[in-house]
């Protein structure tokens, strides 16, 4: 072949493969959608220490008056380059660039010009939008005084506070984004509960006792689908709890807690007008467990570790599991063990240093490895079961968030 026709055969391969190649692969990555943005990561300020042990400062928060837009609660407002309606909006990608009504609290950043202010809030894409909104639209509201709620992106735990202090908590799945839908994921900021929704269907998938709290966002009990039977099967998601899974909302655990915490009682006893925080996990470091922690195998062949002795996913004989500890599990003897995704046991390190990674933290240097207090106040409690997987969600179907979202 002479060069050109090289050259010629070369172009037309390319063409072919750019032809083939599914729309998608030209989309956006979650990256290039943040890029330029601010993300709710800074929503409570760039020094703000995210302690759910420290009672008083998160009730003092979740007391505080927010600000929200005085509109419907499906509204979404989006805010303006300039003080009028000519100016164009800061943004209009799919379900981004704008405020949900009634919600979503906004900081007011400057006066009224002509009828309309500067404000910022966070839209679904976690982007902190900076613009001008209507003045008229700028409503301070009280949250109701009994509870508040915060929502943890970083140890997928929902926190009730009551009269000032942590009442009880909760797993939680929230939003995984992905770079076809970056709007799954649960924005960070502070919202008010604001109607009682109840059940949808989200193609299939039933969502019971939804409360909505930002637009097309709720916190709902764990999916469910139901069998030929006429029964009810949670156990694809409720495996998933603890993690995030959901496209946005804030799934939550159906079968309570030694405290009778779960969905069921969120829906009989949160009011029309409680706050609920939800936290940021970007730059906050998920800390390693500790190494006395014990876990579980089965040494006849089993391939899984387990966090529970009594796992039931294992087969009755095998009962009660053998216990080792968390400081062997990457010894030779154990490092080819599965986690089990029944009883969902902590991650290993190498797992939490990539999920850190992730949110943009560095793994801890080698002498700091031994799980202790570092200093580190961003650290949740290690008691926590902090595993968060980033993992596809095959068996869901994809729904649109807004105006009944999941
Ligand atoms: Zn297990």
């Amino acid at each position: 072949m002479t060069r050109l026709l090289r050259t010629t055969a070369m172009v037309t391969a390319l063409v072919l493969i750019a032809l083939l190649l599914p729309v998608g692969a030209f989309a956006k990555t979650l990256e290039e959608w943040m890029e330029g943005y601010d993300t709710g990561a800074i929503w409570f300020g760039e020094d703000f220490h995210y302690d759910i042990t420290n009672e008083e400062a998160c009730w003092e928060l979740l007391m505080k008056p927010i600000t929200v837009l005085d509109a419907g609660q499906k509204e979404m407002i989006a805010p303006r380059t300039g003080p009028g309606q000519e100016y164009p909006k800061v943004n209009e990608d799919k379900l981004g660039g704008t405020i949900n009504g009634d919600a979503a609290a906004v900081h007011v950043l400057g006066e009224d010009e002509n009828g309309w202010t500067k404000i910022e809030g966070v839209d679904y894409y976690n982007r902190i939008i900076r613009g001008y909104v209507r003045t008229n639209l700028l409503k301070e509201v009280t949250p109701n005084k009994e509870y508040g709620i915060i929502v943890d992106k970083l140890t997928q735990q929902l926190y009730v506070f009551k009269d000032g202090k942590l009442w009880s908590s909760c797993a939680v799945s929230t939003g995984l984004p992905n770079d076809e839908q970056p709007y799954n994921e649960t924005a960070a900021g502070e919202y008010l509960m604001v109607s009682r929704v109840g059940d949808f269907d989200s193609e299939g998938m039933i969502c019971a006792m939804a409360l909505r709290f930002n637009g097309g966002d709720m916190i709902h009990q764990v999916p469910y689908v139901f069998l030929a039977d006429g029964t009810k099967r949670f156990s694809t998601w409720e495996a998933k709890l603890g993690q995030r899974a959901s496209h946005g909302c804030v799934r939550t655990a159906r079968i309570a807690n030694e405290d009778g915490l779960n969905m069921r009682w969120l829906w009989d006893n949160i009011k029309i007008g409680t706050k609920v925080i939800v936290w940021d996990d970007y730059g906050r470091r998920q800390p390693y467990p500790e190494d006395s922690l014990e876990l579980y195998y089965n040494p006849n062949g089993g391939s899984y570790y387990h966090g529970d002795a009594n796992c039931r996913s294992v087969k009755e004989r095998y009962l009660p599991l053998t216990g080792f500890l968390y400081s062997e599990l990457d010894g030779e003897e154990f490092a080819d063990l599965e986690r089990c995704v029944t009883c969902m046991p902590v991650l290993r390190k190498s797992e939490i240093d990539e999920l850190n990674l992730a949110r943009g933290v560095e793994p801890p240097a080698k002498e700091e490895d031994v799980a202790q207090p570092t200093g580190d106040e961003d650290a949740p409690p290690s008691s926590l079961d902090t595993s968060l997987v980033h993992e596809a969600d095959e068996d869901e179907v994809i729904i649109v968030i807004t105006p009944a979202g999941e």
